[in-house]
């Protein structure tokens, strides 16, 4: 039997774009005739003519099937809805938008088949077309990011990319409720193959991102994949302290000298101590939180990519 390619397409407000995508989706497909194609459009609660759109390619089309959400749950849902539902014994994703060239499938498919990786994921290598400060901010978030958790998320990578079943399996397994697919890939490992091309601008519409959505999703994606943000008690803590210890050695060596010190001064190291204090009780909680966070997020403990004792 012919293998099988699940491709999953969030969809919000892409009336302008769906048609396109799926002709030049359909252009792949054919080319690309030894394998099975099933396109999973997921309708992430457009307010347009989306579903209108893709329900007509669905009558017409055995290969399209769709998922509509009762109302924008945002991106990450559509994709998780979309790899939930997809049988393909490879998965891919790919936005409506024609941003993501579905003709590079062909390449990722070779990349996963030949050449034995677990994913094909593609990298833009500019930033054209995007405000500079934007670029600027994008680009901190990454390094920050890495250093901050154990998920390796790669510069400029987009969500499109094509994996085999096992590390779709490995992604539905991280059932979390704040998804960040961006460190979900990275989290589960693999090996994965970067194809790189620049950047291209949507065939219709506007994209959903803005400043402030964007600026969300990074924090929201720092807190999904670290809880070092968590520490910051225990670095005040040990500053306060510091700070106290240095301060009450100054009272002390002016009592030496005999200079009397100010009020202020007298005080100061007390309310450094007390602060530390509070900061050190405040610490503890913190990583009781982190533990908590961690359990509560239930995240398999491994990932098993082979094994002797598999069926
Ligand atoms: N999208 C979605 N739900 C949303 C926002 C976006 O399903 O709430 C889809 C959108 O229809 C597109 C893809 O996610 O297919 C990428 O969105 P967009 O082009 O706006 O993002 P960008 O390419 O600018 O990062
Ligand atoms: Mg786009």
């Amino acid at each position: 039997m012919a293998q099988k390619i699940s491709i999953v397409v969030p969809c919000y407000n892409e009336e302008e774009c769906v048609n396109a995508y799926y002709e030049s989706m359909k252009a792949v497909i054919a080319r690309m005739n030894k394998v099975d194609f099933e396109l999973i459009f997921v309708d992430d609660g457009s307010r347009d003519k989306t579903l209108e759109l893709v329900k007509a390619l669905a009558e017409k089309d055995k290969q399209v099937k769709y998922i509509s959400f009762s109302r924008n749950f945002g991106k990450e849902a559509a994709i998780y809805a979309g790899l939930q539902n997809a049988t393909g014994d490879f998965v891919g994703l790919m936005d409506a938008d024609l941003q993501d060239p579905p003709e590079l499938l062909i390449e990722m498919y070779k990349g996963i088949t030949e050449e034995g990786f677990d994913c094909v994921g593609c990298r833009r290598t500019d930033r054209k077309g995007e405000p500079k400060i934007r670029s600027w901010f994008a680009r901190k978030f990454y390094k920050l990011i890495n250093k901050m958790s154990d998920a390796d998320i790669t510069d400029g990578a987009r969500d499109y990319r094509l994996m085999t079943r096992k590390m779709t399996n490995a992604i539905l397994s991280m059932a979390e409720v704040d998804r960040f697919s961006k460190g979900i890939f990275g989290w589960v490992g693999f090996k994965t193959k970067w194809l790189e091309y620049q950047n291209i601008d949507r065939v219709a519409g506007t994209t959903k991102w803005n400043f402030k959505k964007l600026t969300k999703y990074a924090i929201g994606g720092i807190e999904d994949f670290s809880t070092a943000p968590l520490k910051i008690n225990m670095i005040l803590s040990v500053l306060l302290g510091l700070g106290a210890f240095g301060l009450f050695v100054a009272d002390i060596v002016m009592w030496c000298i005999g200079v009397a010190p100010s009020i202020f001064m007298t005080i100061s190291p007390l309310v450094c101590f007390v602060g530390s204090l509070v900061m050190l009780g405040s610490a503890v909680t913190s990583d009781y939180i982190a533990k908590i966070f961690r359990q509560a997020k239930n995240r398999p403990i491994y990932i098993v990519k082979d094994s002797s004792f598999e069926k």
